[in-house]
């Protein structure tokens, strides 16, 4: 199959709602990280999503919506808090999950009897939709495992041959997955950290968050979020996690140099790549940092640790799975 790659204007998107209309897959952009779309009410065209990514068929996918309303049939219940949290946060990154009706597939809900949604702020994704008329299925446009696209181009190097068309409307502005939260007694839980923090939903209820967002799970346990389970993010190098800063990390540098190993540094320092010196800097530029690692041949990739506050934890999220949970103490 010949994969186009065209700029979002008024023609892609019809062009991209015309083969969601006819049950294709489609890549898009949002402001999270790009997503690999279908309608997420024809069980086929989802079926097609998880061929495509490789993707586990228990690991459910986030259901994208232009409208408030869109989100009513799809759902039996939606709680005064999750409306509060609709108004402050829609459209962004902020996913939440309901009960779900009939009209959700077992496809993808990955056979749970909840349902994730989520409004997205990016104007090309709203426009495809609402193009559209019925919500889409969109998980992160990579090859399961891989680190997740923030560029077109990072779509096209896992999905060519795959997919008919990736639309394209520059690097993703946030560049982490959204935040998935679910209700628990009238409390806000966190099962995947992302750009809406935990800091910012403390304004409205109080808030958990999972201990798989910071722990691997143990083999067998049951895990709320089952994204959290599996290895992640990842490029073809290993990658650290190094706990350690300012002349610690330095001197870790200068013991643990090789020439296919490379450091990424919060911040610019000599010798090692700058992932950002703030969380937000840290999430925009993290995974095409990771992908940029396998293009040039890196086989070990030591990353300084980041801050754990605001979108922070969502980095340090990410690069926890990314390094299949290794992180190296220096003293
Ligand atoms: P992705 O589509 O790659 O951004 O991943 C979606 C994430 O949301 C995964 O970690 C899923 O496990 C999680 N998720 C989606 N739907 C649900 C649900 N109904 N309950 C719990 N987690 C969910
Ligand atoms: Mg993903």
């Amino acid at each position: 199959m010949l994969t186009e790659l065209e700029k979002y204007t008024e023609e892609s998107a019809e062009k991209a709602a015309k083969i969601l209309k006819n049950g294709g897959i489609v890549a898009i952009p949002t402001e999270t990280v790009y997503g690999l779309a279908a309608n997420a009410l024809d069980e086929n065209a989802v079926r097609s999503i998880f061929v495509a990514k490789g993707r586990p068929q228990d690991n459910p996918l986030i259901v994208h919506i232009s409208n408030f309303e869109m989100m009513k049939p799809l759902v039996t219940d939606i709680p005064e808090l999750a409306k509060r949290l609709a108004e402050q946060f829609w459209a962004g990154p902020l996913t939440m999950i309901f009960d779900k009706t009939e009209v959700v597939p077992e496809e993808t809900s990955g056979g749970l009897s909840t349902v994730a949604v989520r409004m997205p702020a990016n104007e090309a994704a709203r426009e495809i939709i609402e193009k559209c008329g019925f919500p889409l299925a969109a998980p992160s446009a990579n090859t399961s495992g891989k680190p997740s696209p923030t560029k077109a181009e990072h779509v096209f190097e896992d999905m060519n041959g795959k997919i008919p068309l990736i639309i394209d409307d520059g690097e993703c502005s946030v560049g982490v997955e959204s935040t998935v939260i679910c209700f628990r007694n009238g409390k806000i839980h966190i099962l995947r950290p992302g750009g809406i923090t935990r800091e910012m939903l403390a304004e409205f209820a109080e808030v958990e968050v999972d201990k798989a967002v910071e722990a691997a799970p143990k083999a067998d346990e049951k895990v709320l979020s089952p994204g959290m389970k599996y290895k992640h993010y990842s490029p073809k190098a290993d990658v650290f996690i190094v706990n350690a800063h300012g002349d610690d990390f330095k001197k870790f540098c200068q013991d643990n140099g090789g020439e296919k190993t490379i450091f990424l540094s919060c911040g610019e320092r000599e010798g090692c790549m700058d992932y950002g010196e703030t969380s937000e800097i840290q999430a925009h530029r993290l995974f095409a940092l990771l992908r940029h690692a396998d293009e040039i041949g890196a086989e070990k990739v030591y990353v300084e640790i980041p801050s754990k506050y605001g979108v922070g934890l969502a980095v340090y999220n990410r690069l926890l799975r990314a390094a299949a949970f290794r992180i190296i103490e220096t003293s």
